[in-house]
């Protein structure tokens, strides 16, 4: 095994007993659970035979609540075929990936452990276990790092792999062209005789019929062969605005996994990794200081920690405390406003539009008050941290699909109407520059 496996694995599980017939072993998840079953419980057979000239049965039991973690919904088991032994890296990279994005540089912790370690299992065993691996989340979480270290890590088991990373517009422009220039043969060449494709962002596909209906075809090319297929989305299958029932519901085939923001402890591990990969010598309290002012989105937490080296450099001095906040106080202007409180934006609005709050939090359909209420939820959502099901909360107790749809319309408006969008700039000026 790998030590990045191994560590995932083995690393996280706890002997428990052990008797003349039995060994049980205590493992954190139902991903574990069915890993080890599949991969390990054999071994340790054999092992126990082999050393102890034990004839044992291994017992594999989930520890704690784990088991029935809402974030997944894993397909029944499948049978899994042996792995065989990594070859020795030779790889070159025509695949499209970021060499900086590999399960080495990823930080695991709450809130990716689930996603990371059905990650890992789709590097080892392509197509076996849960194809398609659906990832989804909010921006700026790991979920295109973690994607493409899965290509990463099944380019070292096998050099050979055809590997393939696109972005969801990547493959559609690839697919218009490929009509443009008559040359849809190449186009299905190219995608169908993959091993492992990784298409990111797939909620862009949302408008495309044409392109939406030629990824069906790839898709059911690649699962028939059995090819894994990963997908990235900051949402649901079935959350996703026009897309064609048949792909959501191809797309619930296989795991789906949600990343969710790092807690505390996760973000401060992520800045002392990347610390110490630029060789740079930050005090732990001052990636404390700076992880405890980010905390929804791992690419604003490395943004913030540029910010403060170029801040450092340009000082000539060496990085403290109170030098971050200094580095990072100009940033709260232009970033989400962890000050500002979705009562603040009810407030404003409601006085902008002369409505009342309990309007913009209540049920009615009128047009005056329907308007109002989504611009609100809007900028809730553009200029808060509170995630989708909070915002919803704060409007009545609405569900968070009637924010994202709320988000949506009114991007949307902004886009085909520009006195709304003068209004929404105003609006936004007015919560800025608030006292
Ligand atoms: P998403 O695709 O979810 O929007 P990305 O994968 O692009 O997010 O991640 C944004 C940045 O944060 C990348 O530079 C990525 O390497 C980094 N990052 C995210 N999560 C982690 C993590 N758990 N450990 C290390 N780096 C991370
Ligand atoms: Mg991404």
């Amino acid at each position: 095994m790998t030590p990045v496996s191994f560590n995932t694995w083995v690393g996280a599980v706890k002997p428990l007993t052990l008797t003349q017939t039995t060994i049980t072993v205590g493992v954190p998840s139902q991903l574990h659970k069915t890993y080890w079953e599949q991969n390990l419980v054999t071994k340790v057979v054999e092992w126990c035979y082999e050393f102890g000239n034990l004839e044992i049965s291994p017992v594999v039991k989930i520890m704690g609540d784990d088991a029935s973690a809402s974030s997944t919904q894993a397909a029944g088991p499948q049978p899994a075929k042996a792995q065989p032994d990594a070859p020795i890296p030779t790889y070159k990279e025509t695949s499209h990936l970021n060499s900086k994005y590999t399960f080495e540089t990823f930080v695991t912790g709450k809130g990716n452990q689930m996603a990371h370690a059905a990650a890992l299992v789709v590097s080892e065993e392509p197509g076996v276990l849960y194809n398609p691996l659906f990832l989804y989340g909010g921006v700026g979480l790991g979920k295109t790092h973690l994607m493409q270290a899965i290509g990463h890590q099944l380019l070292e088991y096998n050099p050979q792999a055809n590997v393939k990373y696109v972005t969801s517009e990547a493959f559609a422009n690839d697919f218009i062209n490929s009509i443009q220039t008559k040359k849809q043969e190449e186009f299905r060449q190219e995608y169908r005789n993959v091993d492992l494709l990784l298409v990111d962002d797939i909620q862009f596909f949302g408008d495309k019929e044409a392109t939406q209906e030629e990824f069906f075809h790839t898709f059911n090319a690649l699962y028939e062969n059995k090819k894994q297929i990963v997908l990235t989305s900051d949402r649901l299958p079935n959350e996703i605005p026009k897309l064609q029932e048949r792909l959501v519901s191809r797309f619930k085939w296989g795991l789906s996994v949600d990343v969710t923001p790092p807690d505390l402890e996760t973000r401060i591990a992520i800045l002392r990794n990347k610390a110490n990969a630029e060789h740079l010598v930050i005090p732990d309290d001052t990636l404390s200081y700076i992880a405890g002012q980010i905390d929804s989105n791992v690419r604003e937490l490395e943004g913030a920690l540029v910010r403060v080296q170029a801040y450092a450099t340009m000082a000539h001095e060496d990085i403290t405390t109170s030098m971050a906040a200094e580095a990072l106080k100009s940033l709260k202007l232009s970033g989400k406003d962890s000050e500002l409180s979705i009562a603040k934006i009810q407030d404003s609005v409601a006085k902008y539009y002369q409505v009342s709050v309990s309007d913009l939090k209540g049920k009615k359909r009128v047009k005056q008050i329907v308007m109002p209420r989504q611009i609100a939820m809007y900028l809730a959502r553009e200029m808060t941290d509170s995630s989708l099901p909070k915002i919803g909360q704060e409007f009545g107790g609405k569900d968070h699909t009637t924010v994202i749809h709320a988000h949506e319309k009114i991007e949307q408006a902004i886009n085909d109407d520009s006195t709304l969008k003068d209004q929404v700039i105003e609006l936004k000026n007015r919560l800025r520059n608030r006292g």
